[in-house]
């Protein structure tokens, strides 16, 4: 049977037209599962690619609250509730002014395959806003949250859709959604994850994301004879993803030397002092050209590029579309022989393509990072079950979920003849667990 790949994404452009992103990551995912199509007519004869590409539901609300002034401001809301074929819907919320239907959907898509690779039961949605939290203070965004929950409470429970964070939310927002839902629903469920600990949170969620990738890149340079032990590393961003990376590779003996936020990027050639960091993100939701203050040997460049720093390895953790074909030349010329895919989307298909050409070692998203909805996972077991796990515990867990999830995408791209190219392989395994739960499902 032959695939016509670009039939299928021909119909998502018509039908989805204007959502650049969602067409970018469809046009990924289909070019890396046409052979497994080709090998099991069955998906092609039942539907599943068509179905796939269509969320079980979208819903889009107006989020009305009233800013300091007594103003009345009007935001509008996301949540997009993909495929629940093995399990509750599971994502994050972004709130981010770039926030449009069109990039939900790209993220909810993503979700299905990362989630089914993490091995855990749960199914893919996404949501978000276009608020944007920074500037506003504590009393402006929960009354943002309050009312963005109010509506959404209608949509999500434990057993049903589970967010959890992602750019502009954090525990903060976390903390004001969960009490508005708990206020409304009165049920005091695993309804939300990232939540503070002492209130169901689970101890490691915060670290997850960025110590996943970390323990991803390292099976990846693992199985090419390389480690992390004295490389030079650049992380894009300085949120949440990009913090614990940054500590993570670290304890492996990398040397972080730059960092990002939209503002601009530091160079610190004694290695990125993460406390120094987190006090700046975490605590004073302050610039990143802050950093220079405190370590005076550093420098800090406005505007520009972070990618135009010398590196070993590439962790792109901030947003989508970080790295263009331009930017993958400019970290190729200077040496960089792996990248790990922090954020989601950070690289276009086109940076991928040239990436993949030049032999680089890739690690995708949707396997890469797949260790904060992993941990949001686990967040929820404990939950389900009334108990806490330790740091360790958790830690642990993610570490051997991280580790499989890099064999699935090795298995796969050896079983299809594509060694090494680690994109193709999360995508083919994380479409086939779906489809066949799809199958055994009958047509819904
Ligand atoms: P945060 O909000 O904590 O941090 C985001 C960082 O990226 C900030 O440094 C921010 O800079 C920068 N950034 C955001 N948007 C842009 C932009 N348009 N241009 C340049 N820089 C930008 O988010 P997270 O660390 O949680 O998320 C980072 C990425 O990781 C996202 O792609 C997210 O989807 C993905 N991810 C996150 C997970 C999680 O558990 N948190 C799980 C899986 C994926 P500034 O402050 O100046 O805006």
């Amino acid at each position: 049977m032959s695939i016509n790949v670009q039939k299928y994404l021909d119909d998502v452009k018509k039908r989805n037209p204007g959502e650049a992103e969602f067409h970018q990551a469809v046009e990924e995912v289909l070019e890396s599962i046409a052979p497994v199509l080709e090998k099991n007519p069955q998906y092609v004869e039942s539907g599943i690619v068509e179905r796939l590409l269509e969320p079980e539901r979208q819903i889009m609300f107006r989020v009305p609250w009233v800013d300091d002034n007594g103003k009345v401001q009007v935001n509008r809301g996301f949540r997009v509730q993909f495929n629940s074929a093995i399990g509750p819907y599971k994502g994050g919320l972004r709130f981010h002014p770039s926030v449009y239907l069109g990039i939900i959907k790209f993220l909810g898509f993503e979700q299905i395959f990362k989630n089914s690779l993490t091995t855990l039961p749960i199914g893919g949605g996404k949501g978000g806003s276009d608020f944007d939290p920074k500037g506003k203070s504590d009393a402006e965004v929960m009354r943002f949250c309050q009312s963005f929950m109010t509506e959404l409470c209608k949509h999500i429970g434990a057993d049903t859709d589970v967010p959890a964070g992602d750019i502009g939310v954090g525990g903060r927002e976390i903390g004001f959604m969960y009490g508005q839902y708990r206020r409304i629903r009165n049920e005091f469920t695993g309804v939300l994850t990232g939540k503070g600990i002492g209130w169901g949170g689970s101890l490691a969620r915060t670290e997850a994301t960025g110590y996943g990738l970390v323990y991803f890149v390292r099976e990846m340079l693992k199985a090419n004879g390389k480690s992390f032990e004295g490389q030079r590393v650049v992380i894009s961003g300085s949120g949440n993803v990009a913090i614990y990376a940054c500590q993570k590779a670290q304890s492996y003996g990398a040397k972080v030397v730059a960092v990002s936020d939209s503002n601009g990027y530091v160079v610190d050639e004694d290695g990125i002092d993460v406390a120094t960091v987190q006090r700046l993100k975490e605590v004073e939701r302050a610039r990143i050209s802050e950093y220079v203050k405190v370590r005076p040997n550093a420098k800090y460049v406005a505007g520009g590029s972070v990618w135009d720093v010398k590196c070993d390895i590439a962790l792109p953790c901030s947003t989508q579309n970080d790295i263009n074909e331009d930017t993958a030349k400019t970290l190729v010329d200077n040496g960089c022989y792996a990248v790990g895919e922090g954020a989601n989307m950070p690289c276009t298909n086109e940076a991928i393509k040239y990436f993949l050409s030049k032999g680089i070692l890739v690690g995708p998203a949707k396997a890469a990072n797949a260790g904060g909805v992993a941990t949001s996972a686990l967040e929820m077991s404990q939950n389900s079950q009334r108990l806490e796990w330790t740091f360790e515990e958790v830690d642990e867990r993610l570490d051997r979920i991280m580790t499989s999830i890099f064999k699935a995408c090795d298995d796969a791209s050896k079983e299809y003849g594509l060694n090494n190219n680690y994109v193709a392989g999360a995508n083919i395994a994380g479409f086939l667990k779906v489809a066949k739960a799809m199958l055994a499902q009958g047509v819904i």
